[in-house]
């Protein structure tokens, strides 16, 4: 199967790497939604997170937390938002596990990540019985 991001990772396409470490590699989306958008990967090829073993996932979210940290003192963010499209449904494109970094700047400020989808207000009288289903 041909991934853009393991072709990334291999070195065969192009890339604006900004972190790179034995298992993980950052580097700039090319569509930036904002100032140093990047893309935090495993090297290893996994679809989404659920396909991630669990040991593997705090390395991923170190790096997530490292290359924040740098986008927030080198650009000067003012805050970040962090987002996995996890599956086509949830608008996944490139079939890679991909954490978003999109820095923010106070630019589009009352735009959280979740208001891309509004409310459903006639789910918030069903909150009781969707806790109960997720506990079990
Ligand atoms: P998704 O919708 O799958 O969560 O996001 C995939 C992201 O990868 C998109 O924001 C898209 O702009 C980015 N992307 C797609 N192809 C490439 C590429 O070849 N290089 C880089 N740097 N980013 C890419
Ligand atoms: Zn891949």
């Amino acid at each position: 199967m041909q991934c853009i991001f393991c072709e990334i990772v291999k070195g065969s396409v192009q890339s604006y790497k900004i972190f790179e470490s034995e298992n993980f590699l950052a580097f700039l989306d090319i569509n930036p939604r904002s100032k140093g958008h990047c893309l935090v990967i495993p090297k290893q090829h996994y679809q989404s997170l659920l396909e991630m073993p669990e040991d593997k996932i705090f390395g991923l979210f170190n790096v997530t937390k490292h290359v924040a940290n740098k986008i927030i003192s080198k650009l000067n963010a003012k805050a970040f938002n962090i987002c996995i499209n996890n599956g086509k449904d949830a608008g996944q494109v490139i079939p890679h596990l991909h954490v978003h970094i999109i820095p923010r700047y106070g630019e589009d400020k009352d735009v959280a990540i979740e208001a891309i989808l509004p409310v459903k207000e006639e789910l918030k009288n069903k909150l009781v019985e969707i806790a109960n289903i997720l506990k079990g």
